[in-house]
């Protein structure tokens, strides 16, 4: 079975915008798509007809082109169940434990609220590719718009469950902003200076830092470390629970 070709897109500014295409029977998805205009260009250019839309949640920078591209393309679109009312042209609802095919690409549904309630994430495990949307950034989370600090610390132990090896494709480009505020709560983590040093290259010669991986993440970021004894000795958190360990350093991120 050929690999999934994964095609990113930089719109908005810090928005990213995936294309994933199936050679084999040709099956092409938009991930969030903010616009339209940048996802039509990039089919063209590949030679892709676009068959699905998939959403990790309902905010305008994600689903902005979903009508425009429905029209366009008649393609499907595919979102949380718990969120439909909110996701503009939805045909497919998804839960948690449900899953979908690019082609012979199946990806796995995870409930991943906390930014905003329905929030999913697409984990295609065969590929090692998660779509995290704006659950899961390199280095940050999304901020709690409508969940609770207890809903998104139980979203992201489910991302983090996940094999080391896997890419994470999150939908903004936050990471060297989130690197200064990793660096404020861990300055000693070395895993993360070095992160942080390959950040700033890599924003200097204009690449992307994302998709990272997983199992970096797991080192470096402090939303995945609100039960690490050393990011709790680092941030003055010893003896908290990892819940309310988590919501104090995503109240210190809201007011960096
Ligand atoms: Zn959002
Ligand atoms: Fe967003």
């Amino acid at each position: 079975m050929p690999d999934l070709v994964i095609h990113q897109i930089p719109v908005l500014g810090d928005n990213f915008i995936y294309l994933i295409n199936d050679p084999e029977t040709g099956e092409t998805a938009a991930v969030d798509p903010a616009v339209a205009g940048p996802v039509m260009d990039a089919l063209a250019e590949h030679g892709w007809t676009l068959s699905h839309i998939l959403i990790t949640h309902h905010h305008p920078d994600h689903t902005g082109g979903n009508m425009e591209l429905k029209d366009a393309t008649g393609c499907t679109i595919v979102g949380a169940a718990a969120d439909a009312a909110r996701i503009p042209g939805i045909d497919v609802r998804l839960n948690e434990g449900d899953s979908i095919s690019i082609g012979s690409h199946g990806a796995e549904i995870l409930d991943v609220s906390g930014h905003t309630n329905g929030h999913i994430a697409f984990w295609f495990e065969q590929d090692k590719a998660l779509f995290s949307g704006d659950s899961l950034f390199s280095m940050g989370c999304g901020r709690l718009f409508e969940g609770t600090a207890d809903q998104m610390w139980t979203s992201l132990q489910k991302l983090r469950a996940l094999p080391d090896d896997t890419r994470v494709y999150c939908a903004h480009e936050y990471t060297n902003s989130n690197a200064d505020f990793a660096l404020s709560i861990e300055p000693e983590n070395e895993d993360l200076r070095r992160r942080a040093d390959e950040v700033v290259s890599l924003r200097e010669q204009g690449k992307p830092t994302v998709p990272s991986l997983l199992g970096e993440e797991k080192r470096v970021n402090p939303f995945l470390r609100a039960d690490n004894d050393d990011l709790l000795q680092a941030a003055g958190l010893v003896g908290r629970d990892a819940v309310s360990a988590f919501a104090e350093i995503r109240r210190r991120k809201d007011n960096f």
